[in-house]
């Protein structure tokens, strides 16, 4: 990047290195925990410095190696945060030849030599220096054996030694080092923090900039300065004239903030054109598909968060009135949006077109919108005299009570999932009479209980007693000829077991108390209890879809169907008529199924 008709240019990166610790931007914390500990004549022999790449770990090391050795401009300072820059240590450390000053990249010296070799060199006074300093950059890196070499020296260090550890991976650096050390974590830098460093960075280059493209440079850093100054460096030389939100868009093979922000607003509101117009705009200028959508979820977060009121910090000002904008769309249509996307995120790196992928994102975005949230829904329901509590998939919106209430369970999906919870006895005396009509039966109570005079009271005495298997049994393959006292005809239909009326006969007269007679005819009969519900289940299920407050819910979430129909004793008599026949539907029990 030189030019012959300038000075030779020096990246930003190296220019606007920090040279104290008030210009290290971001890590305020760190230099005030370090200024306690200097000030208080609290200073490890070693330190480690952690954090992501690019955030000053390594310009820290060598700051603080200055702090500590700088002797002032009068030769008679002290160890300072506030290194003078002036005094021969301060000079020989910022060029590098200190010979007491030692950098040493782990990642390049992991045996055990080099290790030996730094515990050779520790048993040295300093040979002009206050302190020998050893930085050892990514000092995860180093073997076994070196760590353990480290180790006997710092367990017992000379006073003129201090060691600076930098690493990125903490936790791959022995917990029996690290307790011997002074841990700094170094933050990443705030995005807005970082825009408006880059802001005074132009002001001196006298690059010229808008505050949209330093805004796109500094998210796209993501927290690491010497990314965004590379980033700025790469920008400034594509172009002599101001540097633009498209031109950095394009550079990062990202879409232009605006663009996201059309695109995610129209999408929110349910506007799918505007917003694959959006979309196709960011994609020709070279947009990829997963910088979109992880733009997006970034946007989609900063608005959550500000629609929850929490920190505003990594906003950038200039983007703080769109932000809000967004954020009026409400938390839960956000969050709704974020799953989404989250889920297309993770999605898009299997399409075998990623832009056909994200488009297709967007449509489901935008049909997403135009549904309710719960909260809405709440309010479009009539509040007054509510029978019924609605559950639709995933989201509960009214509240549910333990008792079985006349809920109807939407489903989105069209499997029709029937509860097999065991049934409250109802009375069929006649089988055409649908509705029926449900009666209390009190569940395990030892008292003998009256004579059946139907088969649903038959069923309601085996489920009281516990014998499952054979409720089932009966309510599937039983149809019932006549019924009078101790004596019961009925005929058998489906998979029924050779052995059922038998069973019947003994299991009745043991809850009875008498003997009962149980015997079969070859045809004929009612409809088997599992037919009648299905019947009567039907004819429920059309009622209760034309009931006003179903509906709308139908209307509501299109696609939705009547899954499930519960009856409620606490509900309505006249919209309970009916309901309790459907209360109980086992299609196609598998007898198996239901044994204990
Ligand atoms: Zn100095």
């Amino acid at each position: 990047m030189t030019d012959t008709a300038k000075p030779a240019y020096r990246v930003l990166a190296r220019k606007y290195r920090p040279e104290t610790f008030s210009e290290l931007i971001g890590q305020d914390a760190l230099v005030r925990t370090l200024g306690n500990a200097l000030s208080l004549g609290r200073l490890a022999h070693a330190f480690v410095l952690t954090g992501v790449r690019g955030i000053g770990k390594t310009s820290t090391a060598r700051l603080l190696a200055r702090g500590l050795n700088c002797i002032g401009p009068d030769g008679n300072g002290d160890a300072t945060l506030e290194p003078c820059g002036a005094c021969e240590p301060c000079r020989s450390i910022t060029q590098g030849r200190n010979v007491d000053v030692l950098e040493i990249d782990a990642a390049s010296h992991t045996g055990v030599d080099d290790a030996r070799e730094i515990i050779e060199g520790v048993g040295y006074r300093p040979v002009s220096a206050r302190y020998k300093i050893y930085i050892i950059d990514e000092v995860h890196m180093m073997s076994k054996s070196a760590f353990n070499a480290l180790l006997k020296t710092l367990e017992e260090p000379p006073d003129a030694v201090k060691f600076i550890f930098a690493t990125t991976e903490i936790r791959k650096v022995p917990v029996t080092i690290l307790s011997r050390c002074q841990r700094y974590d170094l933050r990443r830098v705030p995005a807005a923090m970082l825009a408006s460093h880059l802001w005074m960075i132009c002001q001196r280059e006298s690059i010229e900039a808008d505050k949209d493209a330093l805004a796109a440079i500094a998210r796209a850093a993501e927290g690491s300065v010497r990314d965004a100054l590379s980033l700025l460096d790469q920008a400034a030389a594509m172009t002599a004239d101001k540097l633009t939100n498209d031109m950095v868009a394009a550079m990062l093979g990202r879409p232009g903030r605006r663009e996201s922000q059309t695109l995610l607003t129209a999408a929110l509101a349910g506007d799918a054109t505007t917003a694959l117009a959006a979309f196709a705009a960011a994609y020709s200028r070279g947009a990829e598909p997963e910088m979109l959508v992880s733009d997006l979820l970034d946007l989609i977060h900063l608005a959550s968060m500000q629609a929850a009121g929490g920190s505003d910090e990594a906003v950038i000002e200039s983007e703080r009135e769109m932000i809000t904008s967004l954020a009026s769309s409400g938390i839960a249509r956000l969050g709704r949006a974020w799953q989404l996307m989250l889920k297309g995120h993770g999605e898009l790196g299997q399409a075998p077109n990623p832009a056909a992928a994200c488009e297709m994102l967007i449509i489901r975005l935008a049909h997403a919108a135009q549904m309710p949230t719960p909260g809405e829904l709440m309010q479009k329901l009539p509040t007054a005299s509510t029978p019924a509590a609605i559950t639709t998939a995933g989201a509960s919106v009214a509240p549910q009570p333990k008792n079985p209430s006349a809920a109807a369970t939407i489903s989105q999906t069209t499997a029709g999932n029937f509860d097999q919870t065991p049934a409250k006895a109802s009375t069929a005396t006649n089988p055409a009479a649908v509705p029926i009509v449900p009666q209390m039966v009190e569940p395990s109570t030892s008292k003998t209980p009256p004579a059946p005079d139907s088969l649903v009271d038959i069923v309601a005495l085996a489920e009281t007693n516990g014998e499952m298997l054979l409720a089932a049994r009966i309510r599937n393959h039983v149809q019932l000829v006549s019924l009078k006292p101790c004596n019961l005809q009925i005929s058998l239909v489906g998979s029924a077991p050779d052995q059922l009326a038998g069973d019947i006969a003994r299991y009745l007269s043991q809850w009875t108390g008498q003997r009962w007679l149980v015997s079969l005819a070859e045809s004929g009969g009612e409809k088997t209890l599992a037919e009648q519900q299905r019947d009567a289940n039907e004819k429920l299920r059309d009622t209760i879809a034309s009931e006003p407050l179903v509906a709308q819910i139908l209307e509501i979430f299109p696609g939705a169907i009547i899954d499930e129909v519960k009856a409620s004793q606490a509900a309505d008599p006249d919209i309970l008529a009916g309901y309790d026949g459907a209360l109980d539907t086992e299609q196609d029990t598998d007898d198996e199924e239901i044994s204990k």
